[in-house]
Order: C-alpha cells, then structure tokens, then sequence
C-alpha cells in the first residue's frame, strides 16, 4: 500500500488538497486527511509542493517502430518501456503504420505483451494504414471482438500520398465493422485516422457522416495541427461533434513547413469554443517524422518521442497560458474517454492507481507510478513520515 500525503490534486478537475491512497494498484481511497497506522505495510510519498495527476494516457504510439519510408535503413526502432515512465505516460495506444508488411500485428501484440509485464497499460489497433486491412484472425469485427488488447482499428491513412485512396463507401464500411464489434465487446470500436496533408484534409470522414448512419464519433482523426488549413478543418469537425487529436512530436524543420506546435493548437482549439472532451493529444511516439519535398521526395526523417506529449502540456501551460486542468485533460481523461478505457485516466476511487507526481511550478515529473507501482522518480520523494 502507498499513501501520497499532501499534494494538491487534478483528477484531471482540481480537487484540492487530498490525500490518496493506493492498495493492490488501484486507488482506494481519496481524502482531505488519511491517517493508517501501519508503518511497515505503508509507504508514505509526501507530495507537499506537488501536483498529483493520472498518468498520461498517450493514444498514438508506433510501439514496434514504424517509418521505412526512406528504405529500410530508416525503419525506426522500437518503443522501450522506459521511453513511456520517463515521460510520465502509463498507458499507451500501439499501432502499426505505413509499413504492415514487414512489420505485423502479431509482433504488436507480442510487444504490447511484455510491456505489459514491464508495468504498463497496452491497448492497441488492428489493421493499418491500408486496405486491404491487415488483421490477426480474419476480419476487423473478430480482432476487435475476440482479442481483448484490440479496441479499434487504425491508424486508417486518409489525405495522403500513402494511403489507400479508399472511397467514402470503404470508409463506411470499415467503421461499420469497427463500430459493430465495438457494440458487442464493450469496447471504443473506434476508427483512429491517420490525415496527411492532402487539400482533402477531413472531407472524406464528413461525407461518410452526411452519407450513411456512421456518427461522427466513430473517428478519431490525428496530425490535424499539420497544418493551418487542416486545423481549422480539425475546428469545424470537433464543432459538429466529432474528435480531433494533435501530434506532439515535431522537428523545426516541419514546424518551418507549416506545421502548428501542438500545445498551440490546443489553445487555438479552446479559444474556438471547442470542449476539451472532444480534444487531445498523442506523442505518435517512434514514428518516423519523413519530411518531403513539393515532388514528394524524401528529404529528412527523425524519430518521433513519446516524452514530447509532457513537454507539450507544459508548453500549452507555461507559453500558452491553458489552465493546467485543461491541458492536462487532453492527455489523460479525454483520451480514456474517448477509447472507453474505463479505469484509466481519472484519479478516482476505483480506478487503476496510475499517477505522476509534478512540481508544482516547473510541472516537472518527480515520481510516476504505474499500477500502484514506482516506476520513474527524479528526486528521492519517498520519506517515512510518522503518522
Ligand atoms: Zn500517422
């Protein structure tokens, strides 16, 4: 058991002052005074000066690498579980990408496994970017249905010279079967959008939505800071209900292309009306970062960190001016929300006891505790008080 004294607590909401205790990896108890007389069944974390959160929940991450697009010596390796503490994330979304060829779904599981047994929470897409889609049983509707790490599919490229070129009829279909197992396993079903930065930006999703009973919550679009127009695209479509999600790994380079820093585009996003449920933010953690030339030729590649999703809520906060809740909702409850991950991403009784421990001014991360557990500490914080 581990009791965390003293921090002034976000859930993502601001609750104040409390104390939180955690038993058996889940958060059992949270208080204004918690007082247990068990020293040598207690460790007790003093959070004074603290800001205590749920763990980030990052829902776009290449776990078994991804890229390739410059040949196969830039495939891009593969997410360590360290990679994920030290950025203050506890769970994470595992995709494929461009590459469902030599890279696989069986792999992804595989890895999502042992991350796992590493301490932290997995969930992961089938499919990719391409039809015909990849899949581990045969169809979209039994992986989602019978293998329980899959809770939708994707990243389903759009707008972009990679992907597929599906027709709105393709689309529809495919998030008919994600949106139909996802009815029968309890699970988000969703069908998460990789949008490149074709002048199509998010037509095809809004005539799936004006041409069939798909609703435009079945879409999870991301990359729509890529660009001005594309944002603002991103605007209209969380206007009319649906989600978007801004990629925080980024290079100067494409920011000099036109690409909009993800914390600002968070702000933008608020400024325009839009309700923080319908916003997040996702590292697209070991992606390649390929940037091309006007003749689409690769030029550069870098790899995307999962570590950038921290750093871009602190920016939202510090360069920004975003309340800290908000900001802080877009990478915890929204995410969890959005993907129906029940018991993640919201400090509240019951739920798995995933939380980090921040300075309260530099929102620097001192302890990250996954699943009740100390994983990633960057100061000695544990102190045995006497209670
Ligand atoms: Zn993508």
């Amino acid at each position: 058991m581990k009791l965390i004294k003293n921090g002034h607590v976000f859930s993502p909401q601001d609750l104040g002052r409390k104390d939180i205790l955690i038993a058996a990896g889940k958060i059992v108890a949270i208080e204004e005074e918690i007082s247990i007389d068990l020293p040598d069944l207690v460790e007790i974390i003093d959070a004074s000066e603290k800001f205590v959160t749920p763990g980030f929940v990052d829902s776009l991450v290449h776990i078994t690498g991804g890229g390739g697009e410059g040949g196969y010596a830039t495939r891009t390796p593969e997410m360590n579980v360290e990679d994920a503490f030290n950025g203050g994330v506890t769970t994470v979304i595992g995709v494929l990408g461009t590459d469902a060829e030599t890279r696989s779904l069986e792999n992804l599981l595989a890895k999502a496994y042992g991350l796992e047994e590493q301490g932290l929470s997995v969930f992961c897409y089938t499919g990719s970017y391409h039809l015909p889609m990849v899949t581990v049983s045969g169809s979209i509707k039994r992986d989602i249905m019978l293998i329980e790490k899959f809770i939708g599919v994707g990243e389903v490229a759009i707008a972009d010279h990679r992907s597929s070129q599906m027709t709105p009829h393709e689309m529809a279909r495919l998030a008919s079967e994600a949106r139909v197992a996802g009815m029968l396993s309890g699970k988000a079903g969703i069908v998460s959008i990789h949008v490149g930065d074709e002048l199509a930006k998010l037509t095809k999703l809004q005539r799936v939505v004006e041409q069939s009973d798909i609703p435009i919550t079945q879409f999870y679009p991301t990359h729509i800071n890529r660009s001005v127009p594309l944002l603002n695209a991103g605007f209209d479509f969380a206007k009319q209900g649906g989600f978007i999600d801004f990629t925080t790994s980024t290079t100067e380079q494409i920011i000099e292309q036109g690409e909009v820093p993800a914390a600002q585009a968070l702000a933008q996003a608020l400024e325009n009306g839009i309700d923080i449920k319908h916003i997040t933010m996702s590292s697209d953690g070991n992606a390649s970062l390929p940037i091309f030339d006007d003749e689409g030729k690769l030029i550069d590649l870098q790899v995307g960190e999962v570590k950038s999703l921290h750093q871009s809520m602190v920016d939202a906060v510090k360069l920004y001016q975003v309340p800290f809740h908000l900001a802080l909702t877009s990478i915890t409850q929204s995410p969890a929300d959005i993907l129906s991950l029940g018991a993640k991403g919201k400090l509240t009784v019951g739920n798995d006891a995933d939380l980090n421990i921040l300075d309260n001014t530099s929102l620097s991360l001192n302890t990250v505790i996954a699943k009740g557990e100390v994983v990633g500490k960057q100061e000695p914080l544990l102190l045995s008080l006497n209670i």
